[in-house]
């Protein structure tokens, strides 16, 4: 790939990759800021739309809207806790051929992919088990049948 990328996306681009974890745009400016970088935000956030579509970073939108970036050797995926708020990372990708598969099949150049899982830690899974509540509650319908006659008003000719 040819890069005809300017001095702050280089340098952007290489605190992504010395950081090795996801930033958001605003953190990542009050970081280069402390390194003495003198890279005002508003370059921060065109530098990295930039890379974005080169596909030399990766962009994963958390909830709440907030857009976290990352450099693309970071193949990783999160269960996330709805309960705790917890965030594990898989050991594993587990879309690593299928990636190579959409390339091929759908003519679609991949830069990277996203996955998240939402549910509950193992934790959480056991504190909902000791939960008092009843586990047989047996909902007990009974279906009254009322004699209602039925009101079908027949016309006699
Ligand atoms: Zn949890
Ligand atoms: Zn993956």
């Amino acid at each position: 790939m040819a890069s005809n990328r300017t001095r702050n996306q280089d340098q952007i681009l290489q605190t992504l990759q010395s950081l090795n974890r996801e930033i958001a745009a605003q953190d990542l400016y009050i970081y280069l800021q402390e390194n003495g970088h003198k890279i005002g935000l508003a370059t921060v956030y065109r530098s990295l739309d930039v890379l974005k579509q080169q596909g030399a970073i990766q962009v994963r939108t958390m909830e709440g809207g907030i857009s976290v970036y990352s450099s693309l050797q970071r193949d990783r995926h999160h269960l996330n806790c709805v309960k705790c708020g917890k965030a594990e990372v898989m050991d594993k990708c587990p879309l690593h051929d299928l990636e190579h598969k959409v390339s091929t099949d759908a003519d679609f150049k991949v830069y990277y992919h996203t996955l998240e899982f939402y549910g509950l830690c193992g934790t959480c899974q056991q504190s909902e088990k000791g939960d008092d509540r009843p586990q047989d509650t047996e909902v007990i319908t009974e279906s009254i049948k009322s004699g209602s006659h039925p009101h079908s008003s027949q016309h006699c000719c």
